[in-house]
Protein backbone atom coordinates (compact mmCIF):
# COMPACT_ATOMS: atom_id res chain seq x y z
CA UNK A 1 0.00 0.00 0.00
CA UNK A 2 1.21 3.41 -0.84
CA UNK A 3 2.01 5.67 2.17
CA UNK A 4 0.05 8.62 2.84
CA UNK A 5 2.38 12.03 2.63
CA UNK A 6 0.96 15.30 4.06
CA UNK A 7 2.37 18.42 2.39
CA UNK A 8 4.02 20.39 4.59
CA UNK A 9 5.53 23.01 2.19
CA UNK A 10 3.99 22.94 -1.36
CA UNK A 11 6.05 23.46 -4.47
CA UNK A 12 5.25 27.18 -4.27
CA UNK A 13 6.24 27.86 -1.52
CA UNK A 14 9.43 26.18 -2.10
CA UNK A 15 10.12 27.79 -5.30
CA UNK A 16 9.43 31.60 -3.95
CA UNK A 17 11.59 30.94 -0.83
CA UNK A 18 14.11 29.35 -3.19
CA UNK A 19 14.01 32.75 -5.36
CA UNK A 20 14.48 34.98 -1.87
CA UNK A 21 17.37 33.64 -0.81
CA UNK A 22 19.15 33.12 -4.23
CA UNK A 23 18.76 37.26 -4.31
CA UNK A 24 20.33 37.56 -1.19
CA UNK A 25 23.21 35.33 -1.86
CA UNK A 26 23.81 37.12 -5.21
CA UNK A 27 23.96 40.55 -3.22
CA UNK A 28 26.00 39.38 -0.56
CA UNK A 29 28.70 37.48 -2.81
CA UNK A 30 28.54 40.09 -5.48
CA UNK A 31 32.06 40.64 -7.47
CA UNK A 32 32.82 37.26 -6.39
CA UNK A 33 32.65 33.51 -8.12
CA UNK A 34 30.84 31.32 -5.12
CA UNK A 35 32.22 27.38 -5.25
CA UNK A 36 29.08 25.69 -4.69
CA UNK A 37 29.68 22.61 -3.28
CA UNK A 38 26.24 20.01 -2.74
CA UNK A 39 25.83 17.36 -0.44
CA UNK A 40 24.73 14.38 -2.19
CA UNK A 41 22.65 12.95 -2.47
CA UNK A 42 19.80 14.89 -0.61
CA UNK A 43 21.18 18.34 -2.02
CA UNK A 44 20.91 17.67 -5.26
CA UNK A 45 17.78 19.01 -6.22
CA UNK A 46 18.17 22.45 -3.59
CA UNK A 47 21.38 22.83 -5.47
CA UNK A 48 20.45 22.75 -9.02
CA UNK A 49 17.34 25.40 -8.22
CA UNK A 50 19.38 27.69 -6.30
CA UNK A 51 22.61 27.54 -9.12
CA UNK A 52 20.28 28.19 -11.19
CA UNK A 53 19.39 31.46 -9.80
CA UNK A 54 22.36 32.76 -8.64
CA UNK A 55 23.24 36.01 -10.56
CA UNK A 56 27.24 35.89 -9.69
CA UNK A 57 29.24 33.24 -11.30
CA UNK A 58 29.33 30.20 -10.11
CA UNK A 59 31.54 26.51 -10.13
CA UNK A 60 29.95 23.51 -8.46
CA UNK A 61 31.42 20.54 -7.04
CA UNK A 62 29.86 17.15 -5.44
CA UNK A 63 30.84 15.76 -2.35
CA UNK A 64 28.81 12.60 -0.71
CA UNK A 65 28.89 11.51 2.91
CA UNK A 66 27.31 9.14 5.29
CA UNK A 67 27.05 9.82 9.19
CA UNK A 68 26.42 6.16 10.95
CA UNK A 69 25.12 6.09 14.07
CA UNK A 70 21.61 3.90 15.24
CA UNK A 71 17.98 4.15 13.90
CA UNK A 72 17.68 7.58 12.57
CA UNK A 73 20.47 9.70 14.74
CA UNK A 74 23.95 10.56 13.18
CA UNK A 75 26.56 9.26 15.07
CA UNK A 76 29.02 12.50 13.98
CA UNK A 77 31.65 9.87 12.44
CA UNK A 78 31.07 10.38 8.97
CA UNK A 79 32.57 8.56 6.08
CA UNK A 80 33.49 10.32 2.68
CA UNK A 81 32.59 8.37 0.18
CA UNK A 82 32.56 10.58 -2.44
CA UNK A 83 35.23 13.15 -2.21
CA UNK A 84 35.40 16.66 -3.94
CA UNK A 85 37.30 16.84 -7.43
CA UNK A 86 38.61 19.95 -7.43
CA UNK A 87 40.80 21.61 -4.54
CA UNK A 88 39.43 24.76 -2.30
CA UNK A 89 42.17 27.19 -1.88
CA UNK A 90 41.32 30.91 -2.05
CA UNK A 91 37.68 29.81 -3.14
CA UNK A 92 34.57 31.10 -1.79
CA UNK A 93 32.63 27.89 -1.00
CA UNK A 94 28.92 27.62 -0.23
CA UNK A 95 28.35 24.34 1.01
CA UNK A 96 24.35 23.59 0.29
CA UNK A 97 22.75 20.77 2.59
CA UNK A 98 19.36 19.72 2.53
CA UNK A 99 18.70 19.93 6.05
CA UNK A 100 20.37 20.26 9.16
CA UNK A 101 19.27 17.89 12.07
CA UNK A 102 21.25 17.34 15.03
CA UNK A 103 24.17 19.25 13.16
CA UNK A 104 27.04 16.38 13.08
CA UNK A 105 28.11 15.79 9.64
CA UNK A 106 27.95 19.42 9.38
CA UNK A 107 30.16 20.16 11.98
CA UNK A 108 33.05 17.41 10.72
CA UNK A 109 32.57 18.85 7.55
CA UNK A 110 33.03 22.20 8.02
CA UNK A 111 36.37 21.34 9.95
CA UNK A 112 37.49 19.23 6.72
CA UNK A 113 36.71 21.79 4.56
CA UNK A 114 38.41 24.16 6.45
CA UNK A 115 41.95 22.56 6.26
CA UNK A 116 41.73 22.81 2.91
CA UNK A 117 42.66 26.23 3.28
CA UNK A 118 39.37 28.29 1.20
CA UNK A 119 39.25 31.93 1.36
CA UNK A 120 35.54 31.64 3.08
CA UNK A 121 33.11 28.94 4.05
CA UNK A 122 29.62 29.31 4.40
CA UNK A 123 26.17 27.38 4.88
CA UNK A 124 23.01 27.61 2.85
CA UNK A 125 20.25 24.80 3.80
CA UNK A 126 16.84 24.16 2.34
CA UNK A 127 15.56 23.00 6.33
CA UNK A 128 16.46 23.43 9.11
CA UNK A 129 15.51 21.36 12.30
CA UNK A 130 17.21 23.64 15.47
CA UNK A 131 14.87 21.82 18.01
CA UNK A 132 16.84 18.49 17.32
CA UNK A 133 20.90 20.48 17.46
CA UNK A 134 23.35 18.85 19.01
CA UNK A 135 26.14 20.46 17.55
CA UNK A 136 25.22 24.31 18.89
CA UNK A 137 28.16 25.79 17.05
CA UNK A 138 27.15 25.15 13.67
CA UNK A 139 26.31 28.24 12.38
CA UNK A 140 23.96 28.38 9.12
CA UNK A 141 24.25 31.56 7.10
CA UNK A 142 21.59 31.05 5.09
CA UNK A 143 18.15 28.72 6.04
CA UNK A 144 14.72 28.45 3.38
CA UNK A 145 12.16 27.19 5.79
CA UNK A 146 12.66 26.22 9.91
CA UNK A 147 10.56 23.14 10.37
CA UNK A 148 9.09 21.62 13.31
CA UNK A 149 10.92 17.94 14.57
CA UNK A 150 9.32 15.92 11.87
CA UNK A 151 10.85 13.24 9.63
CA UNK A 152 9.90 15.23 6.11
CA UNK A 153 10.65 13.98 2.21
CA UNK A 154 10.96 15.67 -0.61
CA UNK A 155 12.77 17.54 -2.73
CA UNK A 156 15.92 15.83 -2.53
CA UNK A 157 15.16 14.04 0.60
CA UNK A 158 14.25 10.29 1.45
CA UNK A 159 12.49 7.67 3.44
CA UNK A 160 14.34 4.57 2.57
CA UNK A 161 15.50 5.99 -0.60
CA UNK A 162 11.97 6.82 -2.20
CA UNK A 163 10.38 10.41 -2.36
CA UNK A 164 13.37 12.66 -3.44
CA UNK A 165 11.82 13.20 -6.08
CA UNK A 166 8.30 14.65 -4.81
CA UNK A 167 8.70 18.79 -5.77
CA UNK A 168 7.19 19.55 -2.62
CA UNK A 169 8.03 18.96 0.98
CA UNK A 170 6.01 16.09 3.12
CA UNK A 171 5.71 14.41 6.52
CA UNK A 172 5.25 10.39 5.25
CA UNK A 173 1.82 9.17 7.79
CA UNK A 174 3.17 5.79 9.18
CA UNK A 175 0.44 3.08 9.90
P1 LIG B 1 22.72 15.66 11.11
O1 LIG B 1 24.15 15.24 11.10
O2 LIG B 1 22.50 17.15 11.03
O3 LIG B 1 21.97 15.05 12.27
O4 LIG B 1 22.08 14.93 9.86
C1 LIG B 1 21.81 15.54 8.68
C2 LIG B 1 21.39 14.49 7.67
O5 LIG B 1 20.40 13.59 8.24
C3 LIG B 1 20.72 15.14 6.48
O6 LIG B 1 21.64 15.49 5.49
C4 LIG B 1 19.75 14.04 6.04
O7 LIG B 1 20.42 13.15 5.20
C5 LIG B 1 19.38 13.31 7.32
N1 LIG B 1 18.09 13.81 7.86
C6 LIG B 1 17.91 14.52 8.98
N2 LIG B 1 16.59 14.82 9.17
C7 LIG B 1 15.94 14.27 8.12
C8 LIG B 1 14.55 14.23 7.74
O8 LIG B 1 13.63 14.77 8.37
N3 LIG B 1 14.27 13.57 6.58
C9 LIG B 1 15.23 12.95 5.82
N4 LIG B 1 14.81 12.33 4.72
N5 LIG B 1 16.55 12.96 6.16
C10 LIG B 1 16.89 13.63 7.30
Amino acid sequence: MADKIRVLLTEEEVDTKINEIAAKISEDYAGKQIHLICILKGGVFFTCELAKRLTVPVSMDFMSVSSYGAGTESSGVVKIIKDLDEPLEGKDVLIVEDIIDSGRTLSYLIEVLKQRKPNSVHLCTLLDKPERRVKKQVHVDYTCFTIPDEFVVGYGLDFDQKYRNLPYIGVVELG
